[in-house]
C-alpha cells in the first residue's frame, strides 16, 4: 500500500481505534527533543508529580511506599524520588494486584515476558503508555529519514505461527506495510526463502535481533546471493547487546547505517541511537537512573543498573523499576544537538556481569579475556557465587601449571577486588545451560 496512504489514513485510524493518540504524541516529541536538558527535566518533574499523585490515590502498594519513604507526590523532585525504594521483579509478582488502576482510559492489557532469568513476569499496560512507546519509536525512525507507514520488515521471534490471531495480525501488517519473518528457526532453507521475500518486499527499514540479522546476511554470503534491498535506509537492531562482530558483518552486506535500540516490553522504549551513535534516552516518557548494587547513582563512564520510572504508565506504574540491565551514561552532550540525555553503551544483563567488591559491575569480557588468552585452557565457565567469590571451571587443553594458574587467579581477582577468592576447578566437560546456550560468565551475586 502507498506509504502516504498508510501514514495519513490507515495508521491514524488504526491508532484511534486502539484508543491511542500516537500521532499527536509524535508531533510533540519532534519538538521536545531539541529542548534543553533543564526544560526536559522540568517536564519530567511535572509528569512525575502527576504519576505519583495518581499512584498515591489509586494504588495501595505505592501509597504505602510513598508514606514509608516520606515522599510527598505533589512536591517530589528528581532527587527526592531516590528516597523511594527500588522495585524488583519479585515485588511486582507479589504485589501486582495492589499496584493496578483499572480505571485508566482504555483499560488494562495483560502482558508477560519470558525473560532469560527464570520465571516470567506478568504485568499490565495501558493505552497511554503504548502510545508513548510507539511515538518514541516512530521518532527514532525519523532520525534516519523514515516516516510512519514506510515498508518495514521484522525479523523477529514468533513461536506460534498459525493461530487466528496471527492471521489477523498478518492482515493488519499488510495494510500498515509491515512484514514479519520468523527469527526463531533460521534454517538454511528458510533463510534462502527469506532472501527472496526481502527482495520482493524491498523494505525501507529492517528491524530485528542483531544476531538473527547477522545470521541471515552470513547465510546470504555463503550461498552467494546478495541481500537485495535498493530502498533500504537503515537497519534497526534491538533485544540483545549489539556485538561489534555482528555489526561488522551487517555493515559489510548493506550499505546503510545500523542503529541500535534498547528497551523491553515492561520498561518501555528506553533509549535509541541517533545518527551520531549516542543512545538518547526517551526522557519525555522515562526517568532513567543508573545505580550501583547498593542503589547509589554511578558517575558518568561507570556501569550501573538501568532503573526506570515510566512517566506514561498510569494503569500499572513502574516507579524505580530495576530492569536487570547494565549500561553506562556518557558525559557531555551529543553532536546531533538533541537535548535528550545519552547513554554511552548498553552492556548486557546484570546476570552476565560480575559484581565488584566496591558495589560496581565488571563486564563479563574482563574475565573472558583472561581465560581466553591462557593457552592451556580449552573451555571455561566462570560462576560468581553469592559471596562474590569465583568458581572457574576449566577444561584443560594441556596441564595448567601452578604458576600460570596463580597468574590467572590474580588477574581475575584484580578485576573485582583484593579479597575475592578465585577457585579454579579442572573438569572434563562443561555442560550448556538449560536454554542450550553456552554462557561463559554467570553471576549469582545479588
Ligand atoms: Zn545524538
Amino acid at each position: 500500500m502507498h506509504p502516504r496512504l498508510v501514514r495519513h489514513l490507515v495508521l491514524p485510524i488504526h491508532e484511534r481505534l486502539c484508543g491511542r493518540d500516537t500521532v499527536a504524541r509524535l508531533a510533540a516529541l519532534e519538538a521536545s527533543q531539541w529542548w534543553s536538558g533543564e526544560r526536559l527535566g522540568a517536564l519530567q518533574t511535572e509528569k512525575l508529580r502527576a504519576l505519583l499523585r495518581r499512584a498515591y490515590d489509586r494504588s495501595p502498594f505505592y501509597r504505602r511506599r510513598m508514606d514509608d519513604a516520606g515522599v510527598n507526590p505533589d512536591r517530589v523532585t528528581l532527587e527526592t524520588l531516590r528516597r523511594m525504594p527500588r522495585l524488583s521483579k519479585d515485588e511486582i509478582a507479589e504485589n501486582v494486584k495492589d499496584m493496578l488502576d483499572p480505571t485508566v482510559p482504555g483499560g488494562l492489557h495483560r502482558c508477560s515476558t519470558g525473560g532469560s532469568t527464570g520465571s516470567p513476569l506478568i504485568f499490565w499496560i495501558d493505552r497511554p503508555r503504548q502510545a508513548a512507546d510507539q511515538a518514541g519509536r516512530a521518532r527514532t525512525r525519523r532520525w534516519f529519514g523514515i516516516d510512519l507507514g514506510e515498508r518495514e520488515l521484522y525479523l523477529w521471534g514468533s513461536p506460534v505461527e498459525h493461530s487466528m490471531q496471527d492471521w489477523l495480525k498478518g492482515v493488519r501488517d499488510h495494510v500498515t506495510n509491515h512484514r514479519l519473518l520468523n527469527a526463531f528457526r533460521l534454517t538454511p532453507k528458510r533463510m534462502t526463502r527469506y532472501l527472496t521475500e526481502i527482495r520482493r518486499f524491498d523494505p525501507v527499514h529492517l528491524f530485528g535481533y542483531p544476531s538473527s540479522i547477522a545470521t541471515l546476511v552470513r547465510h546470504a554470503r555463503t550461498i552467494g546471493k546478495p541481500v537485495q534491498t535498493p530502498s533500504l535506509k537503515c537497519v534497526f537492531t534491538t533485544g540483545e547487546v549489539l556485538h561489534p562482530s555482528d555489526r561488522g558483518v551487517i555493515e559489510e552486506s548493506v550499505a546503510v547505517p545500523i542503529a541500535d535500540g534498547y528497551g523491553s516490553r515492561e520498561a518501555g522504549f528506553v533509549a535509541h541511537q541517533c545518527p551520531e551513535g549516542s543512545y538518547h534516552v526517551t526522557m519525555e516518557s522515562l526517568i532513567v537512573e543508573l545505580l550501583d548494587a547498593s542503589g547509589r547513582p554511578v558517575e558518568a563512564g561507570k556501569s550501573g543498573e538501568v532503573t526506570i520510572t515510566h512517566l506514561d504508565a498510569l494503569g500499572m506504574p513502574f516507579i524505580r523499576y530495576q530492569t536487570g540491565d547494565i549500561a553506562r551514561r556518557s558525559a557531555g552532550v551529543c553532536r546531533c544537538g538533541r537535548g535528550l540525555e545519552t547513554l554511552e553503551r548498553i552492556e548486557g544483563r546484570r546476570t552476565d556481569m560480575l559484581r565488584t567488591q566496591d558495589g560496581g559491575y565488571a563486564h563479563a569480557l574482563s574475565a573472558i579475556y583472561v581465560l581466553r588468552d591462557e593457552p592451556a585452557v580449552a573451555q571455561f565457565k566462570v560462576v560468581q557465587r553469592k559471596d562474590l567469590n569465583l568458581d572457574v571451571y576449566v577444561v584443560e587443553r594441556k596441564r595448567l601449571d601452578p604458576m600460570r594458574r596463580r597468574h590467572a587467579q590474580s588477574l581475575l581477582a584484580s578485576q573485582l577486588g583484593k579479597s575475592i577468592e578465585v577457585r579454579i576447578n579442572v573438569v572434563s566437560r562443561i555442560p550448556p545451560d538449560p536454554s542450550g546456550k553456552h554462557r561463559y560468565v554467570i553471576s549469582e551475586a545479588p
